[in-house]
């Protein structure tokens, strides 16, 4: 009888976790085209409904430009629209779950389908780095939420309300941490070996 193999990468269900321009977009991106892992973000799926003029993205908009979380409920129905399909991928989320209810409904709604997690990436970066990226990014893409005070909120509201989601995490999966202050594609390597050194949970 032959053993099962590892599974490949492109199986793996991860959250990518880190504050405000910790990198999670651009490496949830970089790692999608390496591995295949369906990359969902929820600042991008919300931007596009902004840009598209559709009602979710007027409700959420004033949020978005304050630079605080558009509510639970909105994000959870957002995602639950966007979990088709998921159970037949890896996938990587970016930017969700980002209060403990999220990750509450997220762990719901996953293991309904049977698929649930197999861990949590961290991407650290001192706080005065992320304020630099941020304001750094306000020029290059101009962001509306990476103003100099919109950029404090938010680092504000990911201590007070996100970072408590790791502690739920923390007890359920496998969380590991990267040093996000390195050049991207060494933030990359260092993600593909320690996210190869997860066990995929069995569904
Ligand atoms: P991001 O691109 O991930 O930094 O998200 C941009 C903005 O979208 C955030 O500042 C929030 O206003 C909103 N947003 C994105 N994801 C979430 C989430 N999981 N919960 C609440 N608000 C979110």
């Amino acid at each position: 009888m032959t053993e099962p193999g590892p599974m490949p990468a492109s199986g793996r269900r991860l959250v990518l976790f880190g504050p405000p321009g910790s990198g999670k977009g651009t490496q949830a991106q970089l790692l999608e085209a390496r591995t295949g892992q369906h990359h969902l973000a929820t600042g991008d799926i919300l931007r596009a409904e902004r840009a598209q003029g559709t009602a979710l993205g007027a409700r959420v908009g004033g949020y978005m430009d304050r630079g605080e979380l558009v509510p639970d409920e909105v994000i959870i129905a957002v995602m639950a629209a966007h979990l088709q399909g998921l159970e037949r991928t890896g996938f990587i989320f970016d930017g969700f779950p980002r209060t403990v209810a999220q990750a509450r409904a997220l762990d719901s709604m996953l293991t309904a389908i049977g698929r649930p997690l197999d861990g949590v990436v961290v991407l650290e970066v001192p706080m005065g780095v992320l304020e630099t990226r941020l304001l750094g990014r306000a020029e290059a893409e101009g962001r509306s939420d990476d103003t100099p005070e919109t950029v404090r909120k938010r680092m504000r509201i990911y201590q007070e309300a996100t970072a408590p989601v790791l502690d739920y995490y923390s007890s359920r999966l496998p969380i590991v941490r990267i040093d996000g202050d390195r050049p991207v594609s060494e933030v990359l390597s260092a993600v593909l070996a320690a996210t190869g050194g997860i066990t995929p949970r069995p569904v």
